[in-house]
């Protein structure tokens, strides 16, 4: 069949389709599959995704992380999770021979539904004014929900590929988790390409931002001065560390050179105050300066940049701005991760890598009826890195559009969605060579 007759098809499959592919969604984000760390309730939703790749016809296997050889060993792995009943879940669907091969990778846990007000409740997957609503609709129950009909359309319109398809939905990412994507590769799923679901806007993220979350702890001297000894305000020291970290993400972005895929933006990388606790928040009424005090903070990092590296000009800053703060030298935070620093990521360069992503522009030429936005890197960081850095796959993000992430209301652009699916099956053609084609 001609090419363009096969884009026609899709095309027509797609739109003939559009309220059977909203339902999926909506039912994805219908099951809550929250995490919370260190456990996460991912089962129902695990199970419900293992039963829609059956009956699309995929070989499906179903694992426990704590199962996986060399998972807990793997210098990547995060400890501290607990993984019970929070089984991956593997889909195969056999290439007839010749073709490359790709994997739809995807997180099945979402964050929490957050303290504020829904309209429609988090887990409504409400379908209104071209959008669908709930938590995990936009981050990333959508963009899955479109590699799953994406296969479905090439079933049902009768296109045999010659590469293998896979996809895959892993367990604990957020909260930097990632070791149920970790756990995917180690289980062998590592074909040519990758292709994560993560929300971009329709725009191709051949790279990712890491991330680290800290804790700073500060300790002071309370109580009220009756006999002139000297105190120590916790809450003057954590506020203080506040201020300074806001400077420092200026001095960051002067000391770092911007990666030539973020050159679109002026955003820079971010520091971000996330928390600040400070004295006895049980009582109303203080009469004393606070003891203690913590704040919880969030640092980003281009692709090749380490935590080791972002910490030291940190201390290095730190000393330097006392002069502004006086009290942090009398008042110095005890500094720990709180998760594992996630690393940005690109895909290897090369010509694999070059034939892939123009592979997807013009598939995205065809879906969207325009060039797709050129290639950026994302203002996010994600589970990339597990592939980029620990595997032979690399790894492109791109998903649809939408707004509230991680936030009330998170929605997904119903259209965004339609044109990805049109997208994902248009990019299996090209990269597994659709027979006879
Ligand atoms: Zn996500």
């Amino acid at each position: 069949m001609k090419r363009s007759l096969l884009s026609e098809k899709i095309g027509q499959w797609v739109e003939r389709n559009k309220a059977a592919s909203a339902a999926l969604a909506s039912e994805l984000v219908r099951i809550p599959s929250v995490n919370h760390p260190p456990y996460g309730n991912e089962a129902a939703y695990q199970s419900f995704f293992a039963d829609r790749l059956r009956s699309i016809g995929a070989e499906v296997s179903q694992y426990e992380l704590d199962t996986v050889p060399g998972l807990q060993e793997h210098p990547a792995y995060m400890k501290g999770r607990q993984y019970a009943n929070r089984p991956n879940v593997h889909g195969k669907f056999s290439g007839t021979g010749g073709g490359r091969s790709l994997v739809f990778s995807g997180h099945a846990d979402t964050v929490y539904e957050g303290v504020e007000p829904w309209e429609d409740g988090p887990f409504s997957g409400a379908i209104r004014d071209g959008k669908l609503f709930g938590r995990g609709s936009y981050d990333m129950k959508g963009g899955m929900a479109a590699a799953l009909e994406a296969v479905r359309c090439l079933q049902e319109l009768d296109i045999r590929l010659g590469g293998t398809v896979h996809i895959e939905s892993v367990v604990d990412e957020e909260h930097g988790g990632a070791n149920g994507t970790l756990a995917g590769r180690l289980m062998g799923i590592n074909p040519d390409m990758a292709i994560i679901p993560e929300p971009t806007n329709l725009i191709p993220y051949p790279a990712h931002l890491g991330g680290g979350i800290w804790k700073a702890e500060f300790s002071g001297k309370s109580g009220i001065g009756f006999n002139g000894e000297e105190l120590i305000s916790a809450l003057d020291a954590t506020v203080s560390f506040a201020m300074l970290l806001q400077k420092f993400k200026k001095r960051l972005n002067e000391l770092i050179q911007p990666h030539p895929l973020w050159s679109h933006t002026d955003r820079g990388i971010d520091v971000v105050v996330l928390t600040i606790v400070s004295g006895d928040t049980n009582r109303e009424l203080q009469e004393k300066l606070p003891a203690d005090g913590r704040l919880n903070f969030w640092i980003e990092g281009y692709p090749g940049m380490t935590d080791t590296q972002i910490l030291d000009m940190l201390w290095e800053f730190y000393e330097s701005e006392l002069p502004n703060f006086p009290i942090l030298a009398k008042c110095r935070p005890q500094v720990t991760p709180l998760i594992r620093y996630l690393s940005g990521s690109e895909m290897a360069k090369g010509e694999q890598t070059e034939q892939f992503l123009a592979a997807v522009r013009q598939a995205g030429a065809i879906a969207l009826g325009q060039e797709p936005g050129p290639s950026q890197g994302s203002p996010f960081a994600c589970d990339g890195f597990m592939f980029n850095l620990h595997s032979p796959t690399p790894a492109l993000v791109l998903g649809p559009s939408g707004a509230n992430a991680h936030a009330a209301d998170e929605q997904m652009d119903l259209d965004s969605y339609y044109k990805l699916i049109r997208w994902f099956a248009e990019i299996m053609i090209d990269w597994c060579e659709a027979e006879g084609e």
